[in-house]
């Protein structure tokens, strides 16, 4: 076994090379490269995406994971062999130039996607969107297992290894229900809360505030960097490369709440450390999971009462002025108002899932045939009414708001309620061994990180269902979320 794995050596050097190589291009695509770059740089983007594809369809590679298929193997040897399995399987249904070909496509819809959003008008990109759905469809119809009753059941399981849409139905459904219901509840409890008002502050400061919140999370600079772009993200470049973008609005808390999402992203790829990365099991973590980390410190610390007093003696020595005489429960409130809006990202914590639910519940239909291109914006905006209460003035704050679908994630916007879901239990599990309000008032999240360290990021390369067991002790269960909003919110 031992000559196998060295064998096999060179061919994950290749991919992961290859992936490192995307990742930069990438990162530069979105934050620095001139809009004229774009149509070249997605080729090229393409071009190296092709190549590793081209990995899992290489004989000798094949023959290294069938063999290694056939030995007794631990974990996480056995996790990542039989991905590698799943990757052939999948790369020899499809074929590295229909996959070349989905590329250019989804490069070509991202480009259009960005001039569409700048001229408020979903048409400029539906045709380019419709060939992205059609090629999800077809990689559906390729790879879906007899399992999969739905052509969305084979995203779902892509993103969240065990999910389908009947078991997505069964909490979203419910969860949808009470968060309709008990909207009102919430807004009359703030009715009277007199919020300060929210003042401009250039990007300089915004700046100022985003690296002292990335230090005090604990995220290392050392292994990460800070970049401007219009649609945050993190990365996970290399092994000690852990990038975090944001964008600066003249509201400061739209960058004060995407840098505590990509930096919980970052905190996680950082705790990886050396050992997931030569494990070869760095990315293991699902989506869901990925998010779970975001959400956890955008939200659950991030929006936290106890935490208030720290964010807020960011924001006196970044922004000055108006915070010199803010109090703590002026601070909260600011962080804390929930009012039914139209872009996801900067949506309060209570109506954020019923942003997910709608989506999810178009993409899905899209997949399954039940909703085409065409009425696409139309459904939106009879959803934002429905749920939200809300009316969508144009295009780029409604259907054009997320890169998503126009990128080809389909199924990738559940994990966003997955991870609240997650997360608060998660948060339970925590103030079992932990006084977690008492770190946060204290400023000093270590014991936090700690406890995250060795009960969750550690063990992150295993499949959902095995890890929440791992890290709580319980099977993933909604009830938590939803205590934890009545307690926060009712
Ligand atoms: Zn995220």
């Amino acid at each position: 076994m031992a000559n196998t794995l060295k064998a096999l050596e060179t061919f994950l050097e290749h991919h992961r090379r290859l992936s490192q190589l995307i990742s930069v291009l990438n990162f530069d695509l979105e934050t620095k490269a001139p809009l004229k770059s774009f149509e070249e740089r997605n080729k090229i983007i393409s071009f190296y995406a092709s190549e590793r594809a081209s990995i899992s369809e290489n004989e000798e590679f094949i023959r290294l994971i069938d063999a290694l298929s056939k030995e007794k193997l631990n974990e996480p040897l056995s996790l990542f062999v039989k991905d590698q399995r799943n990757g052939i399987e999948h790369m020899a249904k499809i074929g590295s130039d229909r996959f070349f070909h989905w590329n250019v496509n989804i490069g070509k819809s991202t480009e259009l996607w960005m001039k569409a959003k700048k001229e408020y008008d979903f048409s400029v990109v539906k045709e380019a969107l419709r060939r992205v759905i059609e090629d999800k469809k077809e990689e559906a119809n390729l790879l879906r297992k007899p399992d999969q009753k739905t052509l969305y059941d084979y995203f779902l399981n892509e993103y969240e290894k065990g999910m389908n849409e009947e078991k997505i139905d069964a909490v979203f459904g419910p969860l949808k229900e009470f968060l309709v219901q008990n909207l009102p509840t919430v807004l009359k409890k703030q009715e009277n809360w007199k919020i300060p008002q929210i003042l401009p502050h250039p990007k300089h400061e915004q700046e100022h505030l985003a690296l002292d919140v990335l230090d005090l999370i604990g995220y290392d600079m050392e292994r990460g960097a800070l970049a401007e772009t219009e649609h945050p993200f993190s990365d996970y470049v290399a092994r000690d490369d852990h990038r975090v973008t944001t964008h600066y609005r003249e509201d400061w808390r739209s960058s004060l709440f995407s840098v505590l999402h990509e930096g919980g992203h970052a905190i996680q790829f950082q705790a990886w450390g050396h050992t997931h990365y030569d494990n070869y099991v760095d990315g293991r973590a699902s989506a869901a999971m990925c998010e779970t980390h975001s959400r956890f410190f955008e939200n659950v610390i991030g929006r936290s009462r106890a935490f208030s007093k720290a964010l807020l003696n960011l924001c006196k020595t970044a922004f000055n002025s108006e915070f010199v005489a803010m109090t703590e429960d002026d601070f909260y409130k600011s962080i804390n108002v929930v009012k039914p809006s139209l872009i996801r990202t900067d949506a309060d914590e209570y109506t954020y899932c019923l942003h997910i639910i709608i989506r999810y519940e178009l993409e899905r239909d899209l997949i399954n045939g039940k909703l085409e291109v065409d009425d696409l914006p139309k459904a939106w905006n009879q959803k934002y009414h429905d749920y939200l209460g809300i009316a969508v003035p144009a295009d780029d704050v409604g259907v054009l708001q997320d890169i998503h679908w126009y990128e080809g994630l389909i199924g990738y916007f559940p994990s966003y309620a997955l991870g609240n879901i997650y997360g608060t239990q998660i948060l339970s599990a925590i103030k079992r061994d932990v006084d977690f309000e008492g770190a946060l008032e204290r400023a000093d999240l270590k014991p936090i990180l700690d406890w995250l360290n060795r009960n969750d990021f550690a063990i992150d390369y295993f499949d959902p269902d095995d890890w929440i067991m791992k890290v709580t002790g319980q099977k993933m269960d909604v009830s938590y979320f939803k205590s934890y909003l009545r307690d926060k919110y009712f």
